[in-house]
């Protein structure tokens, strides 16, 4: 067995005194789409962060490509090849559309897929129609779109998107799962955090559900749905 490329063992993260994370463990293959699930405040953000190291674990270890990545600062791990999109779209809003690219471009990794603004276009028309608008001029779902591009020009291997499909457009849901499909297909590795399970199983190979910081579900959708307790208990359809 080929080892995963990211492995968190019994991560323990806290915000002050409150303790989030409770000793969270899993691990993502090469070329995998994986969605992270759970209600409102399971500890999706704050497991994202644990990697990224925005949140520095007190306990427990986060490794990437078998190295230890934990209490990395956070600009390292995204050189390693981390690339994290969170909730909140990050863009810079009195630059266009085209300078929030070229302010995201990385020089090109050995072995990751390597992206141009020519890319970022083709993937997101809407951005090209719009290229020389101010990014505050820009609808949430345009944002959404630039923010995952302007990460992608740094030619991450492994994607973490919070909540890809929160706050946006119907339609653009539906742009933005075949957006993440192309990604895999290109060999990007992928962590979506959900709480729409049927995006999440359009996209995703695999579910992992936490509920009060522990993995309480790691498995195919198929086996997600031989057990409606769980679905029941832990996410809210
Ligand atoms: P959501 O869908 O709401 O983003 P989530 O599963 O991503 O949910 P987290 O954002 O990781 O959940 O939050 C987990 C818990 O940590 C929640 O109880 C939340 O209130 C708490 N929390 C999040 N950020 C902070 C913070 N900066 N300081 C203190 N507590 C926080």
């Amino acid at each position: 067995m080929p080892e995963p490329m990211l492995t968190l063992e019994g991560v323990h993260s806290f915000y002050g005194k409150a303790h989030i994370l409770n000793g969270l463990g899993f691990s993502v293959d090469r070329g995998e789409v994986v969605a992270l699930l759970g209600r409102n405040g399971a500890g999706k953000t704050t497991t994202m962060k644990s990697i990224m190291q925005l949140v520095r674990p007190r306990r427990g270890q986060v490794c990437f490509h078998g190295s230890q990545i934990t209490g990395m600062p956070p600009h390292k791990v995204a050189r390693l090849g981390l690339g994290y999109v969170p909730e909140e779209r990050r863009i810079f809003t009195d630059l266009t559309i085209l300078e929030n690219l070229e302010v995201g471009r990385q020089a090109r990794r050995a072995d990751t897929p390597y992206w141009t603004e020519a890319d970022m276009f083709e993937l997101f028309p809407n951005l090209w129609e719009r290229r020389n608008a101010q990014g505050k001029a820009m609808s949430g779902g345009e944002q959404q779109m630039l923010t995952i591009a302007r990460t992608l020009m740094g030619n991450p291997s492994l994607l973490l998107l919070d909540e890809p499909s929160e706050g946006i457009a119907p339609i653009i849901v539906e742009q933005m799962a075949e957006t993440i499909l192309k990604f895999k297909a290109e060999g990007l590795t992928v962590i979506i955090s959900e709480q729409n399970l049927h995006f999440a199983r359009i996209v995703a190979d695999r579910a992992v559900i936490i509920e009060g910081g522990e993995k309480k579900f790691d498995g195919s959708f198929a086996e997600l749905e031989n057990h409606p307790e769980i679905r029941d208990a832990y996410l809210s359809v």
